[in-house]
């Protein structure tokens, strides 16, 4: 089984994340490239490189604006007196119709969400092999490859078309779902990440050619707030082809595999011919976010439930965090896709 990651991904290693007005480590570590690694491993992948595909697809999702930000703002930051050693904003506008300024703090504040996404030397490199691994899996898909596996990190899907956010840069799922429809398939992406895929849903929201679809811990009280409510269903062409599934704090396997049922059903629906996997990992029981409550388990049934549509499928990485159980949910649900648990 083909599996993608390059090794400039490691190069993002991110020092600070403020929560509740703390300054705490930033919990997008590197060193879950191991966990999940072993995690894919053990279900039977094996790695390679992506190829460079260029500018090209990512550019399908981002704005050229936001990408020549994303590049040279490390550099352009470096030469303010007396700034800190990663790029985190420290003013927005309150409407993302306002002006767009020319200093490099004002743009950080335009294009960086929240302080959960700072920006350090390496970041730009290794977003951009994430990106790569996506077009990689997704091509090994249209090349007929069973289920590719994209260990895409830093994770994607909370970044918009020119917008970073909660430890992700470049949305490596939508980037994957657009070169599936550039290869002529019908699209749908499912999230399963703990936090709703704000930034998937804001790409897509207006369109009809691409089904987004997220479980998620209800919003009302969770990050990322704003986005994943019920009532968001898609506006014009897209009205309907944006399912939000928010869940209450804490629910388990039972609960949560019965309301997949209808997220299963949309993407029939919809006639899919290829499904993107926003296989986020933390709805674990034991993940620090601690939203939802899947068990290994559980994780594994989820593989068998999606691997019930028959559709090829690719597995993007999103987020799941530092604990004893990341790897092994990720063997569990894998196996549980593939049929081979
Ligand atoms: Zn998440």
């Amino acid at each position: 089984m083909r599996a993608f990651f390059d090794d400039r991904q490691w190069a993002h290693d991110p020092k600070h994340f403020m929560a509740n007005g703390a300054l705490l480590p930033n919990p997008e570590q590197p060193e879950r490239i191991n966990r999940l690694k072993a995690g894919a491993e053990a279900a039977g992948y094996s790695f390679e490189p992506p190829q460079d595909a260029g500018m090209g697809p990512i550019a399908t999702v981002h704005t050229a604006e936001y990408l020549a930000f994303l590049k040279n703002i490390y550099t352009r930051w470096q030469r303010i007196e007396g700034a800190g050693e990663e790029v985190i904003p420290n003013i927005h506008p309150a409407r993302r119709t306002d002006s767009y300024p020319k200093s490099a703090v004002g743009q950080a504040g335009f294009h960086q969400a929240d302080t959960a996404c700072p920006i350090a030397e390496g970041t730009w490199e290794a977003a951009y092999w994430a990106a790569q691994s996506a077009v990689a899996g997704a091509d090994a898909l249209v090349a007929g490859a069973g289920a590719p596996y994209v260990l895409s990190r830093p994770p994607g899907h909370h970044a918009f078309c020119d917008l970073a956010g909660g430890f992700c840069f470049m949305n490596n799922s939508a980037i994957a779902a657009e070169r599936l429809l550039a290869a002529g398939h019908r699209p749908a992406i499912l999230d399963v990440d703990v936090h709703h895929g704000n930034g998937t849903q804001g790409i897509f929201y207006d369109r009809g050619d691409v089904l987004t679809i997220s479980l998620h811990a209800d919003p009302v009280r969770f990050y990322p707030f704003f986005w994943g409510h019920a009532h968001e269903r898609g506006a014009s062409a897209g009205l309907g082809a944006n399912l939000n599934i928010p869940l209450p704090r804490g629910t388990g396997d039972e609960a949560y595999l019965n309301a997949l049922g209808s997220a299963l059903e949309r993407i029939e629906a919809f006639g899919c011919t290829a499904l993107v996997v926003a296989l986020g990992l933390d709805a674990s029981i034991d993940d620090p976010f601690q939203g939802l409550a899947i068990t290994p388990d559980g994780f594994e049934r989820l593989g068998v439930a999606i691997s019930e549509l028959e559709l090829p499928t690719v597995y993007v990485q999103e987020g799941g965090y530092l604990s004893d159980a990341l790897g092994g949910n990720l063997t569990r649900f894998l196996k549980g896709a593939l049929g081979t648990s």
